[in-house]
């Protein structure tokens, strides 16, 4: 039998998958697509401490450290750069959001800098226009590849011995007598005590007929990607109302994102090299949006020439914390999703605090926060923008 299942090769589950390998455990790695077929490659991919709840600090900030080395641990380039995050502020109104972002944020133990003027703006990125009057500079945030980070995970786990099973859909979790006994899949059965559900906006179809729903909002974001242009921007850009944030990766292209959008509900399916990968076309408004919103900061995006666009679908709940929990249902079934737009950066920790539950000893961070149960007191969602990215 195997010691575990783990639902979804995003990089919350590609984590997993190293982190209990890494322990000896045997593990079967199911994803109905492939790695980072869905919010782990749809993702901006910012490795961002600042603009983070209280509760996911800790986690952020461990995350941040083992992305310095991550590369090296796994044999294989993320592309992590510590480039530093800015948040933008493009009138008065913004600047004194941008204060109190500030001020909430140094007050919690962060390294967050309020640059008040274009100049100071500008002297850390020339890149950006002079219509920007001022923004909060972490030095220690960054940004990675989301692709290559994944497989990057998910090659080690397989050098470690763990199983992969791409192109095959989990059904149903089994259970008796309260206690998880395996997975029946599109293709047969994986019998297990333990598993792991970390399959992002579609965790609900399994833990549904288990008795849990996590409640969850499903918005989405229109995203480009340019085609190369010279290197001119270090940091990720975000702006204060979070209508549009960027940056330009490793090989010259701006990945370029909205603000969060309905959803229409419409999720196709389309064969690429690598196998079914689903796909949500953006429109023609919202990507006008977003070069129109974004190339007013960013110039050079402006002028860019777009290869590439998709939508991206985040999985929001009331509070915009994750679900990182061992007691949500039946004994052996853990839950990891909810990442609501800001899970990417988290992965390589939430990978260890999984490993910790599947393990049943105590999670090495505070986890309290990110329990299930917590919804049955409050189940409404925030009224506030919630920033992405
Ligand atoms: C546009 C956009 C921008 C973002 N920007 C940032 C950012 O800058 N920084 C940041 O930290 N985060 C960001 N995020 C959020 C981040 O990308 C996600 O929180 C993170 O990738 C979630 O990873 P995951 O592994 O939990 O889920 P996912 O990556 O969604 O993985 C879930 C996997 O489960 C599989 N699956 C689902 N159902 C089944 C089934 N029944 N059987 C088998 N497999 C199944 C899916 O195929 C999928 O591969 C962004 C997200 C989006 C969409």
């Amino acid at each position: 039998m195997t010691d575990v299942v783990i639902i979804g090769s995003g990089i919350s589950g590609a984590a997993t998958a190293y982190e209990l390998a890494k322990e000896g455990l045997s593990v079967v790695l199911v994803d109905r697509f492939g790695p980072a077929a869905m919010a782990s490659g749809w993702t901006l991919a910012g490795v961002r401490q600042s603009g983070r709840h209280i509760a996911e600090l800790p986690l952020a900030k461990a995350a941040v450290e083992i992305w310095e080395t991550l590369g090296d641990e796994l044999d294989a380039s993320t592309h992590y750069r510590r480039g530093g995050n800015l948040r933008l502020a493009r009138n008065e109104e913004e600047v004194a959001i941008i204060r109190g972002i500030v001020a909430e944020q140094t007050s919690s133990g962060l390294q967050l800098d309020f640059l008040p003027t274009t100049r100071d703006v500008r002297e850390i990125a020339p890149a950006l226009s002079e219509d920007v009057l001022a923004a909060s500079f972490c030095p220690t945030d960054g940004s990675a590849d989301p692709s290559s980070t994944v497989a990057a995970f998910v090659a080690a786990a397989v050098r470690l011995g763990v199983e992969t099973r791409f192109g095959e859909r989990v059904l149903e979790v089994e259970t008796e007598d309260g206690k998880v006994t395996g997975v029946r899949t599109d293709k047969g059965s994986i019998p297990t005590r333990k598993v792991v559900v970390a399959a992002g906006i579609f965790g609900n179809e399994l833990l549904r007929p288990l008795g849990i729903d996590v409640p969850l909002q499903i918005p989405m974001v229109t995203v480009l990607r340019s085609a190369p242009l010279d290197a001119v921007l270090e940091q990720v850009i975000g702006v204060a109302n979070a209508d549009c944030a960027g940056r330009q990766e490793f090989n010259g292209r701006f990945r370029v994102t909205s603000g969060l959008q309905d959803w229409h509900g419409g999720l196709q399916e389309t064969q690429k090299p690598e196998g079914t990968r689903p796909r949500v076309l953006p429109t023609g408004r919202s990507m006008a949006q977003v070069v129109e919103l974004f190339g007013h900061v960013v110039p050079a995006f402006a002028q860019a020439q777009i290869e590439e666009s998709w939508v991206g679908l985040i999985d929001l709940t009331p509070d915009a914390l994750p679900v990182i929990d061992a007691d949500a249902g039946p004994e052996g079934l853990v839950v990891a999703m909810g990442f609501s737009g800001h899970g990417f950066c988290l992965g390589p920790i939430t990978g260890r605090l999984i490993a910790d539950l599947v393990q049943e000893r105590p999670a090495r961070l505070p986890i309290e926060p990110f329990r299930y149960q917590r919804f049955h007191n409050s189940r409404s969602f925030a009224e506030e923008a919630t920033l992405h990215g």
